[in-house]
């Protein structure tokens, strides 16, 4: 793997393992966000365990397939070494390839009419159990069967976190794609697209990934912060993605360019830009809900999240201001 040549020390006051090297997204012209970027140190690991779990959930010459090996040709890094990149390299490599099968069944599932991609989700929440039923290993479709391999890893990793752990997989197969049709209206849109693009699944294994668990207060806490760095990944993917998705054929096309248009009654290139604007006022948003939270006591447990999720946020941004994929400009 070619990576960008200008590392640097991670930063002095972090309080989160040293387990990344930090990289210069300002250095990419049409990288736009505020939040630091990083890399993992396991880099090279999760990138052959990710191809490897590509080949046991999925058929050679399929389209999904094709999507998972145009995914991993950032020569920058992959999306997960670099948005998780505060993981522990162990756990980085579990969460990797399990969000990694998840992602394959995106890819299959996008495409089909509504009620046939809920029927195969529905197919895969079967495996998400604290006792996998065994018979998936017989019968199951190569998804199921790498979901179960991996899921029973991350359950004898951290046995006590396992059945949170399978709580918020649960959630995110039965709500990211619960809801067909299309968007007219960013105020609906917005908050289903946090957990359309995984973000509250990803949040949740970014705490694992520190083996770190907030309080149901802490938690709270953080809410509103949380939603807004949602925001913010969600349509950072919608704003980076819609040269490529703009002529898809589905029934269901979640993109806030496409939501904007409809809204406002405007072209694509106008929607485009407001886009932008929308996302860079949520990441203010989120950095003066930061700064009212830390007016109050905070744990190091709340310093690391607001701070791994940053490293999320901006890696995000990072990984597809650089991923060959969305490079296209009309
Ligand atoms: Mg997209």
């Amino acid at each position: 793997m070619q990576v960008a040549s200008t590392y640097s020390p991670v930063c002095p006051g972090s309080t989160i393992p040293s387990v990344f090297e930090t990289v210069q997204g300002n250095k990419v012209p049409v990288f736009f966000s505020r939040y630091p970027a990083g890399i993992s140190i396991a880099a090279r690991e999760v990138e052959d365990a990710v191809r490897k779990i590509d080949e046991e959930a999925s058929e050679e010459g399929t389209r999904e397939r094709h999507q998972a090996i145009v995914r991993h040709a950032n020569p920058y890094g992959s999306f997960f070494t670099i948005g998780h990149c505060s993981a522990f390299p162990e756990r980085l490599v579990l969460f990797s390839t399990l969000a990694e099968v998840l992602w394959l069944h995106d890819d299959v599932t996008e495409e089909m009419d509504h009620a046939s991609a809920c029927r195969e989700h529905d197919e895969m929440l079967k495996v998400l159990q604290l006792n996998i039923d065994q018979s998936i290993f017989e019968s199951g479709s190569m998804r199921q069967k790498a979901l179960a391999v991996v899921l029973q890893k991350a359950i004898d990793i951290d046995p006590k976190e396992a059945p949170t752990m399978i709580k918020e997989l649960r959630k995110y197969l039965a709500t990211f794609d619960c809801i067909g049709g299309d968007f007219t209206q960013m105020e609906d849109y917005m908050p289903y697209r946090i957990a359309n693009s995984g973000y509250w699944m990803s949040s949740y294994f970014i705490r694992w990934g520190m083996n770190m668990t907030l309080t149901e207060e802490e938690y709270a806490s953080v809410e509103q912060f949380d939603i807004a760095m949602g925001n913010v990944v969600g349509l950072t993917n919608d704003y980076f993605s819609w040269n490529v998705e703009k002529d898809s054929q589905t029934d269901r096309l979640r993109n806030g360019v496409m939501v904007l248009m409809k809204e406002h009654q405007t072209t694509a290139d106008a929607a485009k830009a407001m886009l932008l604007g929308v996302i860079v006022e949520q990441e203010s948003l989120a950095a003066k809900l930061k700064e009212e939270r830390l007016k109050k006591p905070a744990s190091k447990k709340i310093l690391q999240y607001f701070e791994a999720i940053e490293l999320y946020v901006g890696g995000s941004c990072y990984w597809h201001s650089t991923a060959p994929r969305y490079q296209i400009f009309e």
